[in-house]
């Protein structure tokens, strides 16, 4: 905790007067328009390889970044749920992008099973009827991403040949 206390105080003197006047938009609300799922894993910083801004990401994490199946109307398994929900309804988001990533300890660091998992997680919330409906008014894509965090690199998922391309 220490450490967490010390990196505030650094953040405090000597960059939050700027980080407050750059971002002073976001005190009117937040209009992300990307829902990213992905692991808890300390090495995935997606704001870092997407260069993206605070206000930018929706994120919802959780260990394997896994979303349950649609079970019934008055049980949603998945806690992923609520932040789809308001993505959606709330937010207006666009895209709703899975991330998985090497060595993930909830994989048991098995990298290919890392890959399906997160083809497995797109089909799993593509069972909720209110991804259904974005779909198919064309309001949502649901996009799979891998990070490899020995190289930093990124590969897209593409559903054509169900495999995962490196991002140039
Ligand atoms: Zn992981």
């Amino acid at each position: 905790m220490e450490k967490i206390i010390d990196g505030i105080k650094k953040f405090k003197k000597e960059s939050q007067s700027e980080y407050v006047k750059k971002y002073s938009h976001l005190t009117s609300g937040q209009t992300p328009k990307t829902l990213f799922i992905t692991c808890c894993d300390s090495r995935v910083v997606p704001t870092t390889f997407t260069s993206s801004e605070p206000g930018d990401l929706f994120v919802f994490r959780n260990v394997g970044n896994k979303v349950a199946p649609y079970k019934n109307e008055n049980s949603y398994e998945s806690d992923a749920y609520k932040a789809i929900e308001y993505g959606i309804k709330k937010l207006k988001i666009s895209d709703i992008i899975i991330c998985g990533h090497s060595e993930c300890g909830a994989m048991n660091e098995d990298d290919e099973k890392s890959k399906q998992n997160v083809i497995k997680q797109i089909e799993n919330i593509k069972t909720y009827q209110i991804i259904k409906d974005e779909i198919s008014s064309e309001n949502l894509k649901i996009n799979g991403l891998w990070f490899e965090i020995k190289t930093a690199n990124v590969y897209k998922y593409l559903p054509e040949t169900n495999e995962f391309e490196i991002i140039k």
